[in-house]
């Protein structure tokens, strides 16, 4: 049979669905914590969601699964006008919907998220369907359709805004998509059937989302056997497949004669320019250098201040809180002089997430002549959601403008990624910091483990879990210090 939870897998990793299939069970990791609090969030959130409908349902949820597909089928043949918790099937295919829900039509499924029904959607852009709530809803209206129980390619979510979204699957997702949903789905369908018949190969490839998965271990021993192309930092599995088989090893492509690949400013390899082509084959011959040193591609000017700023934002997805703002201050470069100046929300609540953006604000104020060094655009559009939210604090135009001052850097976007090679299998400040030597005092130092914390925080106001966290930010802004003073150390190749 073949779920939509199958088709979720592969909208991450297709390599997932073999491995869930196939793969030994003894080598899974356990399940991450982050990813269990995501999957308690979200029943949750759906029984929340349920017990305030308002309307009469059916509910089959607690229904033995034996039987609940019979009891789907024969209130679906009486009409009944919305299910909840409901099991359909028929011909190799198997679905959970959370809602059926009657129509002129015939039933259309739905599904309680409790994410945005949208992503990308903002002030200024609306937003397009989700590809893995697309390939899900599919599978349910493939089934619908197949008893003949629907007559449309209509579905719904019913998100975390209260909202219900349409899915109408027989659209494109956006201008861009040159595929229907329904159409992305059919392709997915048959690639997820062939892999579960074992028609063709998956091979593991080193993506953000290995991460949070349960295979992390055993994928990443594979592709370290492997020398998978994917150790390139950024290149990435979608990529890496349109390389030639030869050339899908970080050694083949050190090895390789660019110029064989390259005309003007393509290449040989389909959709991958010959910039980029060079950029990832200098990453690759760093990566099999002894005692590599990253290094830059042309001469920089790192800007010198008496006081620097490191400062790096904590937030809660789940919530849309910005919790903590931290920032290391140091003096006239010396780390003896350095100090950890946090502005925090310790409650979940829009009063203190507010006064912490107002803190903040007025501190790097106060701070007219540092330097302020930051990793990524992440704390830049999470001011920028701040000021939206709390325009009496700052406009979002104040927010650009400071943002684009000189004296704010960002490492990564204004150094490592556009002006430097380095030989790590990721760009992350985790990774180069730790490249450079520095330690996380945490065990676990990850982005994904800090929202869990601020989770039981909230839960348990517990000092202990409030004191990791402002030790890992503490060491996040110290990571940063840590790589400007090497950036100034390194040399032009
Ligand atoms: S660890 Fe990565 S490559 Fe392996 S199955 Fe998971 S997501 Fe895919």
């Amino acid at each position: 049979m073949i779920t939509a939870s199958m088709l979720y897998s592969f909208s991450t990793c297709p390599h997932r669905v073999t491995l869930d299939l196939f793969g030994d069970p003894a080598e899974r990791d356990e399940i991450s914590p982050f990813v269990e609090l995501l999957w308690e969030r979200g029943s949750a959130f759906e029984k929340e969601t349920i017990e305030k409908l308002g309307v009469p349902f059916l509910n089959l949820r607690d229904v033995p699964r034996i039987e609940r597909e019979g009891m789907t089928m024969r209130a679906i043949l009486s009409g009944e006008d919305l299910i909840y918790g409901g099991r359909i099937s028929h011909a190799g295919l198997l679905g959970e919907p959370d809602l059926l829900r009657r129509t002129d039509h015939g039933y259309i499924p739905g599904d309680i998220k409790s994410g945005a029904g949208l992503e990308g959607q903002s002030e200024d852009a609306d937003g397009k369907p989700k590809k893995h709530y697309a390939l899900q809803l599919s599978l349910y209206s493939d089934i619908l359709q197949g008893k003949g129980w629907a007559e449309s390619q209509a579905a719904f979510v019913w998100d975390i805004h209260g909202q219900e979204v349409a899915y109408d699957l027989s659209q494109a997702r956006g201008p861009r998509t040159p595929q229907t949903m329904w159409e992305e789905y059919e392709d997915a369908l048959e690639t997820v059937t062939a892999i579960a018949n074992q028609a063709i190969e998956t091979t593991p490839a080193l993506i953000g989302d290995c991460k949070l998965c349960h295979w992390r271990s055993h994928c990443r021993r594979q592709i370290n056997i492997s020398d998978d192309l994917t150790l390139i930092s950024e290149l990435g599995r979608s990529r890496r497949d349109k390389f030639p088989p030869e050339l899908r090893t970080v050694r083949g492509l050190a090895n390789t004669d660019l110029d064989s690949l390259i005309r003007g400013s393509k290449t040989t390899i389909e959709g991958i320019g010959a910039k980029t082509l060079r950029t990832w084959h200098a990453r690759a011959v760093l990566q099999k250098q002894e005692n590599a040193k990253p290094y830059f591609i042309e001469p920089v000017e790192l800007p010198t201040a008496t006081v620097e700023l490191f400062f790096d934002v904590e937030t809660d997805p789940f919530r849309d809180l910005c919790y903590l703002h931290g920032f290391v201050r140091r003096v006239g470069g010396r780390n003896s002089t350095e100090q950890f100046i946090p502005f925090t929300a310790d409650e979940a609540t829009p009063e203190l997430e507010k006064d912490a953006f107002a803190d903040a604000w007025r501190f790097v104020h106060e701070h007219a002549d540092a330097i302020v060094y930051y990793y990524s655009p992440y704390e830049r559009t999470t001011w920028k959601r701040l000021a939206r939210q709390y325009p009496d604090v700052a406009s979002e135009d104040e927010v650009m403008a400071l943002f684009e001052q000189p004296r704010f850097i960002d490492l990564y976007q204004d150094f490592v990624r556009s002006k430097m090679i380095w030989p790590t299998s990721s760009l992350s400040i985790k990774a180069l910091a730790k490249f450079l030597g520095f330690q996380w005092r945490d065990t676990d130092p990850s982005g994904a483990a800090s929202v869990q914390w601020f989770h039981h925080w909230v839960e348990t106001g517990d000092p202990a879990i409030w004191a990791r966290i402002l030790a890992y930010n503490e060491d996040d802004c110290r990571a940063m210090r840590v790589l400007a003073d090497a950036l100034r150390k390194l040399n032009v190749a």
